[in-house]
């Protein structure tokens, strides 16, 4: 029997592959007939392609179901009923919770829950949680005011519902919150790579504390931003708060999919409630071994009010080669979510993922954790800066790094760039979510 105290849910955490794909067809056969039968948006997109859900027998026609995506579910949302549309598969009374995303690709969309798909929400956070090994003895803080975004709400729910203590660090400004995280003694932490590392900043210049020695952080979560899948980011973290760090992803519209264990070998996708499909991104091929990347297409099982159904979440991936010595059955994906169809840019035609930028920054000791990256256009020419902070004491190795950095980002990005040493704390700090790479050719003649 599989270990308790290893699993939050030791029955589908270790469910063998032939099983899971059975499970999987048995739920999408369940959401599907559920969508076609009380969403008109749902019905109708069906109905076009000649398909009912009894057409659904085996895994393989799972394919023949249409994709949505983001346009598709913001044209539904404008239909009535006022904010839903016509995607609401409930009846409006039964939405109990309102969120919406951030708006980073255009006007937000709006996320309804039922006070049933709101405990799914919290289930798929104990999932996270319970594999990085947070119990019932931590006291977790949570450094923001969460306002209409999902995942801290979650994660706050998830946190709860397998017992932990949570405490919510809204309103505060950064050293209240450091001082409120010594005071309780809290043992977990959940934020933005860019605030974790903005944190142990201001621990150290502003209250001269040293998060790694003089705090009681065992582990954190990170969300929202993809650092916790560059080794070289997450090991900055690590070493600025003497713990691990662990990452997660998910998004408003369809859940907490994918989460990091204690062994730290990549991200579990959870197929106990989530389909993930990787397709070729020309092609529309489906993916199933390792080694090769293509865009995600999820299905969410177990949440009603709006269902996801086979959407295309533009988000690049890949399958990972390695089984994880945790014991888990759920397949992995490789260095996380590692670009979006959308922001994957060419410059100077080479095919640039800013992800790659970050590595290298965060890879040499004697810069700073801020960086921008601004695409110009020079005549007919992309122009590519990088704008960079030395660390103090550094400045006087100015030119060894810049050595290494071309070096580098040659290697990994294949392109060069204008190298900007700024002052250490001159450029922009974020609390949130960090815009550290900024496409200006539009705006050029
Ligand atoms: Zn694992």
């Amino acid at each position: 029997m599989a270990n308790s105290d290893v699993y939050w849910n030791p029955i589908l955490e270790t469910l063998p592959q032939d099983k899971l794909r059975e499970l999987h067809l048995k739920k999408f056969r369940k959401i599907l007939t559920w969508a076609y039968d009380h969403s008109p948006f749902y019905h109708e997109l069906y109905k076009k392609a000649g398909l009912e859900p009894g057409d659904i027998n085996t895994y393989d026609d799972i394919r023949k179901v249409p994709q949505m995506e983001k346009s598709l579910l913001r044209d539904a949302q404008n239909r009535d009923p006022f904010p839903y549309g016509t995607i609401l598969s409930v009846p409006l009374e039964d939405v109990t919770v309102y969120h919406q995303t951030s708006g980073t690709t255009g006007q937000p969309v709006f996320q309804p829950d039922t006070w049933q798909d709101w405990d799914w929400c919290a289930e798929t956070w104990a999932y996270i949680l319970y594999a990085q090994g947070y119990r019932n003895t931590d006291r977790v803080f949570i450094p923001f005011g969460y306002h209409t975004a999902i995942a801290y709400w979650m994660g706050h729910y998830g946190a709860e519902k397998l017992g932990c203590e949570v405490v919510p660090g809204g309103v505060l400004n950064t050293e209240a919150r450091i001082l409120k995280i010594q005071e309780l003694r809290a043992t977990a932490l959940m934020a933005t790579p860019t605030y974790i590392l903005g944190m142990a900043d201001t621990a150290r210049t502003k209250l001269g504390i040293d998060p790694a020695k003089d705090l009681n952080i065992k582990k954190i979560t990170v969300a929202g931003e993809p650092g916790g899948s560059i080794p070289t980011t997450k090991k900055r973290m690590e070493e600025a708060w003497g713990c691990k760090v662990y990452d997660h992803v998910g998004a408003t519209e369809f859940g907490a999919w994918s989460y990091e264990c204690t062994f730290q070998a990549g991200l579990h996708v959870n197929e106990g409630l989530f389909l993930v499909e990787i397709e070729d991104i020309d092609t529309g091929e489906l993916i199933t071994e390792s080694g090769r990347r293509g865009k995600m297409i999820i299905s969410t099982f177990d949440r009603f009010a709006q269902p996801c159904i086979r959407f295309d979440s533009k988000d690049i991936i890949e399958w990972s080669p390695d089984v994880c010595e945790c014991g888990r059955t759920f397949r992995m994906i490789k260095g996380g979510v590692v670009g979006r169809v959308d922001d994957i840019t060419k410059v100077k035609g080479v095919l640039l993922a800013p992800t790659s930028i970050e590595e290298v920054v965060r890879s040499i000791p004697q810069l700073g954790d801020e960086y921008e990256v601004i695409v110009t256009k020079k005549g007919d020419l992309d122009d590519i800066s990088l704008r960079l902070e030395l660390v103090p004491g550094q400045e006087g190795n100015e030119e060894s790094v810049r050595k290494t950095l071309i070096d580098q980002l040659r290697i990994k990005t294949g392109l060069g760039y204008n190298l900007e040493f700024h002052e250490y704390g001159s450029l922009p700090r974020y609390d949130l979510k960090a815009k550290r790479f900024k496409d200006l050719r539009k705006d050029a003649h």
